[in-house]
């Protein structure tokens, strides 16, 4: 039986980050995945493929302003939805072959198959021709990730009531899509197909879409994408869906207690993600569960048993990569004896329709609930020579900072590359940033970057410059 200091069960952000920095620390590391594609969800059916949809789609987007830019497209464009679901399983499979090579180049052997507890020390790995080879780990992390959730009344064919894995591989535009859940995926895939032409209804349970991010970027898109034609039901709960032949309908009541009857042709169900245990028997290892599926982990996601961590999407905290891949650090590190540290507060959130949307610390419902005095400077993307120069005028910075020591407690924004802008934010609060600091750095001109100068400015004696 081959032995092992770490062996992860998972390829995923989580898990084949976690078995870089486990080869980097000297560690002999072994990585199990069930499928052949390494890369987890985020790689095969999650953050890449939906950013190379929204990235062709944004294409057919932008042509709506190339008039007004002087570019003139003679005849009509047209959509090869074929080509462009083909594209993005090229990315797709570069990036696969990508983590491929670095668990080669970091020496990692990596086994294909389920992997799964048979103690606290030895796991078995199931093949797909059912044999089993049992390897002995040192150490486990368990990096099992999330599947989409649905709701008990929901019965997902995969043909006409999808999850976004299907969502991905579509092999028309549909004409009618009812988006169920207008949380982040929900939204980035009912924009990739509002793009390409499609009627998009999004229906809501919460009284607003991205319920978890600061309120005035929900306000902010939920604007800009009901001008580019989405439609919105919030504070509408589901209650049915039907399929017959190509029609699906969906049943929704809204607050007076009114059914709305919404007929489409394809229902995205969008209502979040569990967390993914099947066939691990982490029973057999002492791995407790908690109530909600998740592995159980203390603050160094150690499990109850303790040479077997856990990671990513399958414990607790936001479903992101990122986060995943921090925590896969983490405790390749916690295993070297070290003392890592994640600031979960500092976990951006993203969406990447067009305008982004992104945030990170606390929000300003969440300091109203807490009793925190704040200030608040917010600047809108109007303002700004580059937003003006390139068109993206959508949008807005909105910096909270401590009514009293001025530190920055949360930036949340939308607009052009906030996905990316959100980088100079975690920066600033990771190094516990005043808004007076941000305001007194130089900020290239002209740049969206400077939204969040000119936020910081407003949210210090309202000294925001160009508004
Ligand atoms: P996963 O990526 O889910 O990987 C888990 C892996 O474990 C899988 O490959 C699975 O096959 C394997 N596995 C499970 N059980 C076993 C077993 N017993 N034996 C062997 N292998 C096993 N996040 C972002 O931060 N940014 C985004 O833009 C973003 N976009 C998304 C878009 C969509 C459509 C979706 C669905 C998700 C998106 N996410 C995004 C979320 C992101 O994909 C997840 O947070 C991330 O993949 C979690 O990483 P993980 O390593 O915990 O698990």
């Amino acid at each position: 039986m081959s032995s092992f200091d770490v062996v992860i069960i998972g390829s995923g952000p989580g898990g084949y980050i976690s078995a870089i920095r486990c080869a980097q620390l000297g560690f002999n590391t072994a990585i199990i995945e069930k499928y052949s594609a390494l890369g987890g969800t985020c790689l095969n059916v999650g953050c890449i493929p939906s950013k190379a949809l929204l990235s062709s789609s944004h294409h057919v987007e932008e042509m709506a302003h190339f008039a007004a830019h002087g570019i003139e497209i003679p005849g009509d464009v047209k959509i090869n939805i074929e080509k462009m679901i083909a594209r993005k399983q090229d990315v797709v499979t570069q990036m696969v072959g990508g983590v491929k090579y670095l668990m080669d180049k970091n020496k990692i052997t990596v086994f294909e198959g389920v992997g799964s507890f048979e103690s606290a020390t030895v796991i078995n790995i199931t093949k797909a021709d059912g044999t089993v080879e049992k390897i002995e780990a040192k150490n486990t992390v368990i990096a099992t990730g999330s599947k989409p959730s649905s709701l008990p009344f929901i019965t997902i064919d995969k043909e006409r009531v999808i999850t976004s894995t299907e969502a991905l591989n579509l092999k028309e535009v549909p004409k009618h899509l009812i988006v169920i859940g207008g949380g982040v995926i929900g939204l980035e895939l009912g924009q990739v197909y509002l793009r390409l032409g499609a009627q998009v209804s999004v229906v809501e349970y919460a009284d607003r879409v991205i319920p978890g991010m600061d309120g005035s970027l929900s306000k902010e898109l939920t604007k800009v994408l009901k001008k580019q034609g989405m439609k919105f039901y919030t504070s509408h709960k589901v209650q049915a869906v039907k399929r017959s032949g190509d029609v699906v309908t969906v049943e929704a009541e809204n607050k007076k207690g009114e059914i709305i009857t919404l007929e489409g042709d394809y229902a995205l169900v969008s209502v979040g993600r569990r967390p993914y245990t099947d066939g691990l028997q982490a029973e057999k290892a002492g791995v407790k569960l908690t109530d909600r599926g998740q592995v159980e982990v203390n603050d160094h996601l150690q499990t109850t048993t303790p040479n077997i961590y856990a990671i990513g999407d399958v414990v607790r905290g936001a479903m992101l990569a990122h986060k995943a891949e921090e925590e896969g650090v983490m405790v390749a590190e916690l295993i070297a004896g070290q003392k890592p540290h994640i600031n979960y507060n500092l976990i951006p959130g993203v969406v990447y329709t067009w305008p982004e949307v992104s945030g990170v610390g606390k929000t300003e419902e969440q300091l109203k609930e807490a009793g925190v005095a704040y200030k608040l400077g917010s600047f809108p993307f109007k303002a700004l020579g580059r937003a003006r120069a390139s068109g993206d005028v959508d949008g807005l910075v909105k910096v909270l900072a401590d009514a009293t020591t001025d530190e920055v407690l949360g930036i949340h924004m939308i607009g052009a590359r906030a996905a990316d802008l959100i980088a100079e934010a975690v920066t600033a609060m990771e190094f516990r940033a005043s808004a007076e600091d941000i305001s007194r750095m130089s900020h290239a001109h002209p740049t969206f970057a400077e939204a969040i100068k000119e936020a910081a400015l407003a949210a210090t004696d309202n000294r925001a410059l160009n508004i």
